[in-house]
């Protein structure tokens, strides 16, 4: 039995990204993302932060998870939990728009 992938590296209808390749996550035990109720998941955190390709797995994450609550989002993704990332999610989108130039 292989064990989970990482959130990054999951597949199953997520778009493969050439970043995937840099993840940090892809040498490292799967089960760090996912931790148990209880844990806060500061070990796969800890991890997320020296990775090269945060900000991209962050991105890919925030756009795959839409606006979903945190109870609808899975794993530590992008150096945040799936509460943090649903409290970024509006933030995120407030930016995308003031960035969005305006005919
Ligand atoms: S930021 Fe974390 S979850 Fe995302 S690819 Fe890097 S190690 Fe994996």
């Amino acid at each position: 039995m292989h064990p989970p992938l990482a959130p990054a590296l999951r597949g199953g209808g997520v778009t493969s990204h050439d970043w995937e390749r840099s993840a940090v996550c892809r040498t490292t035990d799967p089960e760090l993302w996912f931790p148990p109720p209880g844990d806060n998941g500061i070990r796969a955190i800890r991890i997320c932060r020296r990775c090269p390709v945060r900000r991209a797995c962050l991105d890919a994450a925030l756009a795959e998870e839409g606006t979903a609550g945190a109870d609808r989002r899975h794993g530590i993704r992008g150096g945040l939990t799936p509460t943090a990332r649903a409290q970024t999610q509006p933030r995120q989108a407030a930016r995308d728009r003031a960035s969005t130039p305006t005919n």
